[in-house]
């Protein structure tokens, strides 16, 4: 374990520091970081936090031979091992978080060593404060909401399917099948926790459990770790999933998958995943509520005229429509019942007329044209 990142470096003393030392150095350190002293320095907050950290282990008898134990083992593992910490990040390096902010992150392989000593509680317990969180029991929680938007075709929001959605998944590690073990390690039980899995701190009416953060609440650790997860268990899996679109989803619409989302921790279930549609427009129909709107051009004389011309609707099939004589561009002619479905309710296909105009004539047309000028007593 490289030095200033263990327990004793946080606390500044050799690792053959006296329990009275420690102590001393303890309460030194807590006096100068105390968050009352430090309003408003997350800095200091968080070196009040890795101390307290650092004593609570250190200034146990037992834990801190059990904690000699594993330091001398090499159980922590990486260089940033259990005191992660020290170096000012949340993280605990050794312990393979899974990562902050990552999808799956629930709460219990998000644990980090901020949570060891239960900061606000452990704080509360020492100083007699009455944080709200003091008396928090910790039982099982859910895992946390995992939010993420998909790409929807106009299409396919507006007649309903299925779209493709890569989910990243935890799975148990293939190297070790989520036992967190090296191939060929020992299971042996937990010292810190003796076998329970949770570690309680404070005491009487303030005491809280905690998932054992050495075994990760398994009760259990190994010899020696498994490299690819890090002890973890658990690897990340990309996953394509398809996601079902309600006939007449809009955009921003969401679709919340129970379970799908971060692992619970202490057996609590797993969070949700909502899924958020983005519909992509299209280059033929828009929207306006459950009508579509289809945009058709049609020419200078078919407008004059009158003529008839055919419609797509969004099922694929072609309509005949009647475009009367004397049709200026903008108008709607509507389709009944061809809009979108939803909900019992039915919208239509509005076919919205824009006029091209030529760009070039032959002779024939231009003759055409300009006796249609002249009989409508346009001069040139
Ligand atoms: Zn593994
Ligand atoms: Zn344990």
């Amino acid at each position: 374990m490289a030095n200033g990142t263990d327990f004793y470096a946080v606390l500044g003393v050799s690792s053959s520091a006296t329990a009275d030392e420690i102590k001393k150095q303890y309460r030194r350190l807590a006096k100068q970081y105390h968050p009352d002293a430090n309003q408003n320095d997350p800095k200091s907050a968080e070196r009040f936090k890795e101390i307290s950290e650092a004593y609570n282990v250190l200034g146990d008898a037992d834990k801190r031979k059990e904690y000699d134990d594993m330091r001398r083992l090499g159980a922590f593992g990486g260089a940033a091992g259990f005191g992660g910490g020290a170096r000012g990040s949340s993280r605990p390096g050794g312990f393979g978080g899974t990562g902050p902010g990552q999808p799956g992150a629930g709460a219990f392989t998000d644990f980090d060593v901020g949570g060891i000593g239960g900061l606000g509680d452990l704080f509360s317990s020492m100083f007699g404060g009455s944080g709200a969180s003091r008396t928090r029991a910790r039982g099982p929680e859910k895992g946390q909401t995992i939010e993420q938007t998909v790409s929807v075709p106009f299409r396919t929001a507006a007649a309903g399917g299925k779209v493709p959605v890569e989910l990243e998944v935890n799975e148990e590690c293939a190297i070790c099948r989520g036992s967190g073990a090296a191939p060929g390690a020992q299971i042996k039980p937990c010292g810190e926790c003796s076998g329970r899995g949770v570690i309680s701190f404070g005491q009487g009416s303030f005491a809280v459990n905690r998932p054992c953060p050495v075994c990760m609440g398994r009760g259990n650790v190994p010899t020696e770790r498994c490299g690819t997860c890090r002890g973890t268990g658990e690897a990340r899996a990309k996953r394509t999933v398809l996601i079902s679109v309600p006939a007449g989803a809009e955009n921003g619409h969401k679709v919340r998958l129970r379970g799908q989302g971060g692992k619970g921790a202490a057996g609590g279930q797993a969070g949700d995943l909502v899924i958020t549609f983005d519909v992509q427009p299209d280059r033929f129909y828009t929207r306006e509520g459950l009508d579509l709107i289809a945009t058709v051009p049609i020419n200078v004389a078919q407008a004059t005229l009158g003529s008839r011309i055919s419609v797509k609707t969004l099922g694929g099939k072609k309509v005949a429509l009647r475009i009367p004589p004397g049709t200026s561009a903008g108008r709607r002619f509507k389709i009944s019942g061809q809009g979108i479905a939803k909900e019992g309710k039915q919208g239509d296909l509005l076919v919205e007329v824009t006029i091209t105009v030529p760009e070039s004539l032959n002779d024939a047309q231009e003759k055409a044209m300009r006796d249609f000028a002249e009989a409508s007593g346009l001069k040139f």
